[in-house]
């Protein structure tokens, strides 16, 4: 379809933009709120649905807007019940998003970018390029569509800002899709059942840290030094590990829970006891959890897995330090849809990456 002569979309509007919509339409404010409700918590699919505003309204906001959510080109089913989605926006750009269904709960990995600039050295997301920021539509359509086709059931949402991109560099668009997941009369995710993973970009991490309502917070932190990080992640360069850590610490986690760290491991890399005890020693005494992931490996990746034991030995060596830790299952595996595994389609031209703030 050309979307070069599409309507704007009302799908991705937050409540103070509905609202002023409303009064610009000569319409009392409170209609925003009754729209916000339709879009987000009963997620109709249609203006004309929206039966609490007057027909006439109804007739006028479909003159001027649309009501769409992304498209959905592929679906791809895991073995192990995990479902990974493939979404082609206007332009062509693609992205991933991952339904994870667990024992008592279900889990939503969204993106929010297409590709991703930060070039981690295992990633397949950063091997493979960055093309643009989501628009908040984009990211809550994501959301939208997983929830709307996934099993009936009574299992509590998590939502995990964990798929393609870094969402600290799209600051404005997460949070105003954070803000409409996380709205009682929105998608009503709870605070702590939402959480964004970010490398550290400071200045975008302090100001959510002001946000009014706030998810919980995972940070990327793969190496136990300065050193060893810079070689992994390149935004090391930028932003130091210790302040990372330090701007985390403050972090106001809801209902007083903890920053997770999340921690790749690179067979022979980062995996051995002394970077374990290193680690200990960087996090020790301060609030904080570590998952760390087994690498998920793709021949694009030039590094392996870690042993079975390096694995346990590395817990051991945290848990005995009084760090709080646990490792994540992978899912998806075979579909390629687990941590780092998402990337841009063949064929998808990436961007020269912009620069980080
Ligand atoms: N840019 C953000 C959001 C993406 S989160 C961030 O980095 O936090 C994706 C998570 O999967 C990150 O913790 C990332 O480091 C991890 N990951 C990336 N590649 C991986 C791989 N090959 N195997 C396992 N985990 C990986």
């Amino acid at each position: 379809m050309d979307r070069s002569l599409a309507k704007p979309n009302l799908f991705g509007l937050d409540r103070a933009a509905l609202r002023a919509l409303m009064e610009s339409m000569g319409e009392p404010a409170y209609r925003g709120d009754q729209i916000h409700l339709w879009l987000y918590r009963r997620r109709v699919r249609a203006i004309a649905e929206m039966t609490d505003l007057t027909k006439g309204l109804r007739e006028r906001l479909a003159a001027s807007h649309d009501l769409r959510w992304p498209e959905v080109t592929e679906r791809g089913h895991s073995r192990d019940g995990t479902v990974k989605y493939l979404f082609r926006l206007d332009d062509g750009a693609t992205v991933e998003s991952v339904y994870i269904p667990e024992e008592r709960r279900r889990t939503i990995c969204i993106s929010t970018q297409a590709g991703c600039p930060l070039k981690c050295a295992f990633c397949l997301t950063g091997i493979s390029g960055y093309k643009r920021n989501l628009k908040t539509w984009e990211i809550l359509g994501q959301v939208a569509t997983v929830m709307a086709e996934a099993p009936p059931e009574q299992k509590a949402w998590n939502v995990v800002v964990m798929g393609m991109g870094e969402p600290l560099l799209n600051y404005d668009n997460t949070v105003v899709a954070l803000r409409v997941m996380m709205d009682p009369d929105g998608f009503a995710v709870a605070a702590k059942k939402l959480t964004l993973s970010t490398v550290g970009i400071l200045p975008a991490l302090e100001k959510l840290m002001k946000e009014p309502v706030r998810p919980n917070l995972a940070i990327s932190l793969h190496a136990p030094t300065k050193e060893l990080r810079r070689e992994l992640m390149p935004i090391e360069e930028r932003y130091d590990i210790h302040d990372v850590i330090e701007a985390a610490q403050r972090y106001p986690i809801p209902r007083g829970g903890a920053v997770t760290y999340e921690y790749v491991l690179l067979g022979g890399v980062n995996d051995r006891p002394a970077h374990a005890r290193a680690l200990a020693r960087l996090l020790g005494g301060g609030k904080g959890k570590v998952n760390l992931i087994p690498l998920n490996p793709a021949p694009e990746i030039p590094f392996a897995p870690p042993t079975r034991a390096a694995v346990d030995e590395f817990c051991r060596i945290l848990s005995e330090a009084r760090v709080p830790v646990s490792v994540r299952r992978p899912r998806g595996q075979d579909i390629l849809a687990a941590c780092g595994q998402l990337h841009l389609k063949r064929g998808e031209v990436p961007v020269p990456a912009p620069a980080v703030p």
